[in-house]
């Protein structure tokens, strides 16, 4: 199956293939939950259900972190670095292989154009499990020399964390679990993976694929389930060693409670209100269409979008009127159309959530720009919007919306960088920046002021493996990615040996 086969065919086959629920994968089996319960996943195209799936509750979590800890204790602590890499490449290339299929699935289940599911979901898996593959074989210690009396050899290894639990999003579900998977597997441990409840069908797949690819029994097990249930036993679960956790901050805090008991590693990749600064002097070409994708991308589900505004008041005008211009020319419908750019939010409960905020700035006293509702029709479509005559003290400057809503506020020529950084920080967020300006000072200025784990300069785009990624204050802690991201899943051990 490729791009090229017709769609009813393509979707055919995703209706024959889930007409029989979802199953569990634990130590190497597909088992239903203990409970035998199930639950629906749906189109938010359409609201209409795709698939059932188990239901895990506390003893399939059980279950499966004890087929971790077996895996972790066992096969997988003998399987060498290089081979680790040669799984996980090999589960890079199973998803590549089944690209269009996986981009299907995804478009259906989350609600992604699918051009974005190819290109973020399928493209960004594969990317990501590569990336991390090399890392496998590139884990060092260290040799350290002491001051103690008397003659010593020092050094440090950087071992396996343990059994780790993945909690994953409904936003990137098959690209967030491959890059929590690709980092732990080169790292040496074993995992359990759960998928959101809103979007479990890429998680199966790719739970599947990994069990082709040859990894051990055990070593990836995937959990299908309730965050207050499955999540939350992970959680709290006493012989799991790290929760590395992407979701909201109010979850984010659950997190942080339930791993008190064991003193559990903890990574969290929380929520955003992440700004984007144009100046005057910027390249309006690029800066317009850049800031309006920002947020629009994805129907603003993204943590790190861009959903606060600040723009110098000489170019404000064309500025607001550029985005406005492009919130009303994109794309906003269907998902399997490949021209689609902007899809509907993931549930019922988000259109509610967002169509909320845009509500509340009007009654605080913001002015819609352009958009500011849902789309008539079947599905959860919300029009790309922007607010105007924001104050800081609107929830919708403060808080993260997750919707398509771009919240925008001029600054003064007379500002300097230490303003400006006032206003970018003004959140309990620090995820994300972005600035515009030809002005080299004032950009490295602005980029060192502000809290923020990550800064563009001049351009945009997406997630790089290589780059760490993560927060200050609530939107995180840890970073993912890069150098950080693989040796948060290492434990440091100093080991000393007195040679006279
Ligand atoms: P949202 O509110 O946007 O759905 P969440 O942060 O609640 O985002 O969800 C992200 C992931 O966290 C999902 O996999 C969800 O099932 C899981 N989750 C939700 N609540 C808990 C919890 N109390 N403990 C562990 N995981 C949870």
């Amino acid at each position: 199956m490729n791009a090229q086969t017709p769609i009813e065919t393509r979707l055919s086959a995703f209706r024959e293939r889930w007409q029989t629920p979802g199953k569990l994968l634990i130590g190497g089996e597909w088992r239903e939950a203990a409970s035998g319960e199930t639950f629906a996943t749906e189109d938010p195209s359409t609201g209409d259900k795709l698939a059932d799936v188990a239901s895990a509750g506390e003893a399939d979590v059980d279950a499966a972190v004890a087929a971790a800890r077996k895996a972790f204790e066992g096969s997988w602590s003998k399987v060498k670095p290089d081979e680790r890499a040669r799984l996980i490449n090999k589960l890079a290339d199973l998803i590549e292989a089944d690209g269009e299929a996986l981009a299907l699935t995804e478009t259906l289940d989350v609600g992604r154009p699918i051009q974005f599911s190819r290109m973020i979901d399928v493209g960004g898996a594969v990317g990501q499990l590569r990336y991390q593959a090399g890392w496998a074989t590139k884990i060092q210690g260290e040799t350290n020399e002491i001051s103690a009396p008397g003659e010593w050899l020092s050094y440090v290894l950087r071992e396996p964390v343990g059994v780790v639990g993945q909690i994953v999003p409904w936003n990137f579900p098959l690209a967030m679990a491959a890059a929590k998977l690709g980092p732990a597997l080169a790292a040496g441990c074993t995992v359990v993976l759960k998928p959101a409840e809103q979007t479990p069908l890429s998680t199966i797949r790719l739970a599947e694929l990994a069990l082709e690819a040859g990894f051990p029994e055990g070593v990836i097990n995937m959990v299908t389930g309730f965050g207050r249930t499955a999540g939350a036993a992970l959680a709290a679960h006493p012989d799991v060693d790290k929760i590395a956790f992407t979701g909201s901050t109010q979850t984010g805090r659950a997190i942080i409670e339930a791993s008190k008991s064991n003193f559990k590693r903890i990574s969290l990749e929380l929520g955003g209100k992440s700004p984007t600064f144009i100046f005057a002097d910027a390249d309006l070409k690029k800066a317009i269409p850049a800031a309006a994708m920002g947020i629009f991308f994805n129907a603003g589900q993204v943590c790190a979008a861009g959903s606060r505004l600040f723009v110098q008041e000489d170019v404000a005008d064309q500025v607001l009127e550029g985005i406005a211009g492009m919130a009303r020319m994109l794309r906003v419908g269907q998902t399997l159309d490949p021209e689609t750019m902007i899809g509907p939010l993931v549930s019922a409960q988000q259109l509610d959530r967002v169509t909320g905020y845009i509500e509340s700035g009007r009654n605080e006293g913001a002015s819609v720009l352009v958009g500011g509702g849902r789309k008539d029709g079947p599905g959860w479509f919300v029009e790309p919007t922007v607010l105007v005559d924001t104050e800081a003290s609107m929830a919708v400057r403060r808080e993260e919306i997750f919707g398509p809503v771009l919240v925008a506020t001029r600054f003064s020529s007379a500002d300097d960088a230490d303003r400006l950084a006032a206003l970018g920080n003004e959140t309990e967020y620090g995820l994300n920046a972005t600035i515009w300006t030809r002005d080299i000072g004032m950009a490295h200025r602005l980029a060192r002021r502000l809290k923020s784990g990550s800064v563009r300069i001049n351009g945009a785009g997406g997630v790089d493996p290589a780059l760490p990624l993560g927060g200050y204050k609530a939107s995180g802690w840890g970073r993912e990615n890069g150098k950080a991201g693989i040796e948060a899943y290492t434990e440091l051990k100093a080991v000393s040996v007195a040679l006279d």
